[in-house]
């Protein structure tokens, strides 16, 4: 059982955040130093340990490129539309009837009669993987890919269903570049990001389930946010008896390169927006990977989910199981970029 470094609770400040549910308030109103004086994690140099397979979204490491800077330069309100066929892209130029927007595979395509969508929103639900690039793949053949965004579809349904304006990186079984997901949230400035995965690799036998969530270095509202979904998914699978495995970096923190940013690409890409990568528990464990075949269990967490983001807007909150960050030495290898990548069909 590793020894983790607590974040000191809330401290002076009872002001609840000022972020709400509308989708009226600008994502930066909520940084402001009233909000619970969480403390904000820094980097510090440490052996990083091996990542899990298929956990990674790594995307390239260079991160400036024309179409996010379009994206960013827009200061038009339509900011994103849909495809007839479903796909969500950013735009980075047209209107009023043809648009261009960024494809899943990070190309432009040029839309005519779209849906058309202005932000900003309240959450941007991001379902890992896609397509050929799967994820981790249980032993049963089961698929992360699958179970991602099975639980982002759920988790939009519960938030819509509580008044949030919602929106899904990817609602079909395709590949989506970390870079258009990144551009997505840049566009649409939703007030949170959540990025959902399933773990990968073979680690220990653990007494709880290993949930590990990664959030933003220096960010206090993807820490906060963080934190509830950690508590919120480990109170969800507590009475569940079975043969949970962790690694030690089981709880929250977030994970650098050596570069000093973050590591995750969803995480690096989407500065300003805060966000969160979730990992509820392991495919690669049989007993794990049997509970996220069953429907239940999913359900359970998208409730869980979707509790979390309600006190994150509710309340001040800064949730549970924190733990120091690491810097990763290794090589995340190739997942989440656009080599390789075709795009669905867009119109
Ligand atoms: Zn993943």
């Amino acid at each position: 059982m590793r020894s983790p470094t607590a974040i000191p609770g809330p401290t002076t400040s009872a002001t609840a955040p000022s972020t709400s549910p509308t989708g009226t308030v600008a994502p930066s109103a909520t940084a402001t130093s009233a909000e619970a004086g969480l403390p904000v994690l820094t980097p510090q140099p440490t052996v990083s340990p091996a990542l899990a397979l298929g956990s990674p979204t790594s995307a390239d490491p260079g991160d400036s490129d024309p179409l996010t800077e379009a994206v960013q330069a827009r200061t038009e309100e339509v900011r994103a539309v849909r495809t007839k066929t479903g796909v969500l892209g950013a735009v980075v130029d047209g209107g009023p009837f043809e648009w261009t927007m960024i494809t899943p595979c990070f190309g432009t395509s040029l839309v005519a009669g779209p849906e058309i969508i202005e932000g900003p929103i309240d959450v941007l639900i991001d379902p890992g993987h896609g397509g050929d690039e799967t994820g981790a793949v249980a032993s049963s053949g089961l698929r992360e890919s699958h179970v991602n965004l099975v639980v982002a579809q759920a988790l939009e349904q519960r938030l819509v269903a509580r008044g949030y304006r919602v929106l899904l990186t990817r609602d079909a079984d395709h590949r989506v570049a970390i870079q258009s997901r990144a551009a997505l949230a840049l566009a649409l400035q939703p007030a949170v990001f959540v990025s959902v995965h399933h773990n990968g690799g073979f680690p220990e036998l653990h007494g709880e389930v290993g949930t590990e969530v990664f959030v933003q270095q220096g960010s206090e509202q993807s820490q906060r946010l963080g934190g509830l979904i950690f508590d919120e998914l480990t109170a969800a699978f507590a009475d569940i008896d079975v043969d949970w495995v962790a690694n030690r970096t089981r709880g929250v923190s977030w994970r650098s390169n050596v570069e000093g940013t973050d590591l995750y690409g969803v995480l690096r890409r989407t500065r300003g927006v805060p966000s969160v990568l979730t990992e509820a528990m392991f495919l690669t464990n049989p007993p794990e990977a049997a509970l996220l075949a069953d429907p239940a269990v999913l359900a359970a967490e998208a409730d869980a989910l979707a509790r979390a983001i309600d006190r994150y807007f509710s309340s001040a909150d800064n949730g549970s199981g924190f733990i120091e960050g690491l810097i990763f030495r290794g090589d995340l290898g190739p997942g989440g970029g656009t080599d390789g990548c075709k795009d669905p069909a867009l119109r």
